[in-house]
């Protein structure tokens, strides 16, 4: 099976506003965004076989900015006022919510805010210095990935609690599918993900059961450490680059 046609078998692409669906199927196979046969930890400490690494994605500037395109066109579609300001997180989805305010700069000058991270990556409840939401503004959550939903969560509540109105959420990758709090905030906002994932993950406390322990257990954290994934069933071969290059780091 070719990689296009793995990516195809667990990728649901939404109904697109502006792009078409082999854009979106270009951008993947082409940036290899996805990791199969793989044994890794996600940030929220699920294992799973797969990942997606949206860091593949945004190394192609000119992707991020059709995603970018789709995505605004969504708005208009939804017609979800003037934004104010575009808040991510800053690891991966900060390129999204840079690009999204760059996209959306109508004529009241959307700003992008980005929200620290913990050491672990996840967005925490502070704003990085220098950027503001100020009370009343008109605020659009965005982030390249969910898988728990708990990234969304602390990204609306730091938006809440500067006063701001959160009008939307948007995202490049759902795979919280079935996920209580994914279900919750796509209850509560209007809520949009370009593609969804069914890429399994399960709680490392089923790692002997589920996961080929044969395979280096990698942590999200070192992923980007990573090379990008070049070929399918390369895992191994890649998996001694990242040896290679955590030694270099360590
Ligand atoms: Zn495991």
């Amino acid at each position: 099976m070719s990689y296009l046609e793995r990516v195809k078998n667990v990728v649901n692409i939404s109904d697109l506003c502006f792009l078409k669906e082999d854009d979106i199927w270009d951008t993947l196979d082409t940036s290899k965004a996805i990791i199969f046969d793989g044994h890794f930890e996600l940030i929220s400490n699920m294992h799973t076989d797969m990942f997606f690494r949206f860091a593949s994605i945004s190394q192609y500037p000119s992707y991020v900015a059709k995603i970018s395109k789709e995505l605004v066109a969504w708005l208009k579609h939804e017609d979800i006022p003037e934004i104010d300001v575009v808040i991510g997180p800053s690891s991966q989805g900060l390129f999204f919510a840079y690009d999204i305010a760059r996209e959306l700069n109508g004529t009241k000058g959307t700003r992008a805010a980005y929200a620290a991270i913990d050491k672990k990556g996840r967005p925490t409840n502070e704003l990085v210095e220098g950027f503001e939401i100020k009370p009343g503004e008109k605020v659009l959550v965005v982030n390249d990935l969910t898988t728990t939903g708990e990234g969304l969560d602390t990204l609306i509540s730091l938006a809440e609690e500067k006063s701001g109105q959160v009008v939307g959420v948007c995202l490049f990758a759902n795979r919280g599918i079935g996920v209580q709090k994914v279900k919750k905030i796509k209850n509560e906002y209007k809520f949009h993900s370009i593609i969804d994932l069914n890429m399994p993950f399960w709680d490392k406390s089923e790692c002997r059961k589920k996961c080929d322990r044969e395979k280096k257990l990698i942590y999200s954290k070192d992923i980007n450490h990573l090379p990008i994934y070049s070929e399918e069933n390369e895992y191994e071969r890649y998996i001694r680059k990242l040896g290679k290059k955590l030694e270099l780091v360590a």
